[in-house]
């Protein structure tokens, strides 16, 4: 099969469908792989490194789309790329179809067959090909933070870690799931005291089980959420209840009575946010401050650390990659259900059902 591999147009978007080493294997199976010159340049990676894994170099985007079979991307293709993919072609990528009626339209008229990375499961229900980037957000959420409790950010000025003889910072984590326990974990590195917060006493659980007793756990109830946020330096938001926007967990009230200068990093912002004063930022100008509240909330953080997240990506999808390369679609979803749960649109048709119940079309 021959893939092909376009350049992100994306607005600041720096990652790239396939890494050299995912190129090396696809050709180890007697695919043909085809990268947009400079696919990767954002991030490291030259044209040189992608021919010497075996690919070869297409000078223009049309290029790629106009002779693959199927195109390994990262996000959801933009208006100029819809108009270029074929009736049959794979298109495998991040789609998010619900919110996105033209996208939608725009992949059925194309004929193309389009898997949807964040729609495909897992034996144990999750959803393995977004976790990589939740874990990176999660990392990010403490590097972010940190930086923003700088006086020049307008933070309060502590130093998460303190110094001997110094007390350390207080962290809040609201959700103790693949983000929150990504971020204890940093925040527990850089040693400061550490609190997660959730509603689920199995997750509590298998926390205390994982770090001990350097990571404080608290059931989540108002009174807790009240009293943990209310003396922090630092909370990170990272609730998730699937299918439903994020819980506003910090009320405005509750804003306005945190320490001045201590820091909010939203990062279930991409579902609406858990504190009731965050709105959406980008990394270009990632803060703003609310009651002297600093409030980062970017809704794409693992844009920002691309050549981590397109490497973490790419271990989460080779094998799928590798599936609809050697068996062609039909035969790999036939022969895994997980992967099946991945195909969004299937020539002229929507496949999944939450996107089709969200505009209104037969499923
Ligand atoms: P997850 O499902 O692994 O974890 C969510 C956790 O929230 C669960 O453990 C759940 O029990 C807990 N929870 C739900 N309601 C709660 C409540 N009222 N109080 C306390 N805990 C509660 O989800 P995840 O992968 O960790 O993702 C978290 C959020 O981060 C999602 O909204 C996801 O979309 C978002 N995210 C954002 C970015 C970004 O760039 N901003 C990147 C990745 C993920």
């Amino acid at each position: 099969m021959r893939i092909g591999v376009p350049k992100e147009i994306k607005n600041h978007e720096y990652r790239v469908g396939l890494i050299p080493s995912s190129v090396r294997e696809l050709v180890a199976h007697g695919h043909e792989v085809l990268v947009e010159t400079h696919a990767g340049y954002g991030i490291g990676l030259d044209d040189e490194h992608y021919v010497a894994a075996g690919a070869r170099i297409a000078p223009t985007a049309d290029e790629v789309f106009a002779t693959a079979d199927m195109i390994v991307k990262v996000k959801e293709p933009q208006p100029v790329e819809i108009a270029r993919l074929r009736k049959g072609q794979i298109l495998f990528t991040y789609l998010h179809l619900a919110p996105d009626e033209p996208q939608t339209r725009g992949l059925m008229k194309s004929g193309c067959i389009a898997i949807a990375y964040e729609t495909v499961t897992d034996a144990h229900g999750r959803l393995p090909l977004l976790a990589p980037m939740s874990e990176v957000a999660g990392r990010m959420s403490i590097q972010a933070g940190a930086h923003c409790l700088e006086k020049a950010q307008g933070g309060n000025g502590t130093l998460l870690g303190g110094v001997p003889g110094v007390a350390v910072g207080s962290v809040v984590i609201l959700g103790g799931g693949v983000v929150g326990t990504n971020a204890a974990r940093m925040a527990m590195g850089l040693e400061a005291r550490v609190t997660v917060l959730d509603r689920s006493l199995h997750r509590l659980y298998e926390l205390d089980m994982q770090f001990g007793p350097t990571l404080n756990t608290i059931y989540s109830t108002r009174d807790a959420i009240e009293e943990y946020v209310l003396t922090a330096d630092l909370v990170i938001g990272a609730v998730l209840v699937p299918g439903a926007a994020a819980p506003k967990l910090v009320t405005r009230e509750m804003v306005s009575r945190m320490k001045r200068g201590s820091v909010l990093v939203d990062v279930a912002i991409d579902q609406g946010g858990c504190f009731e004063t965050s709105r959406p930022t980008t990394h270009a100008e990632p803060t703003y401050i609310v009651d002297d509240v600093v409030h980062y909330c970017v809704a794409n953080m693992p844009g920002g650390v691309a050549r981590t997240s397109t490497f973490a990506l790419n271990n989460a999808t080779l094998p799928f990659t590798l599936a609809l390369a050697d068996k062609g679609w039909r035969q790999a979803l036939a022969d895994d259900h997980h992967l099946m749960a991945g195909l969004n649109v299937h020539e002229g048709r929507v496949t999944y059902k939450a996107v089709a119940e969200a505009h209104g079309l037969d499923y």
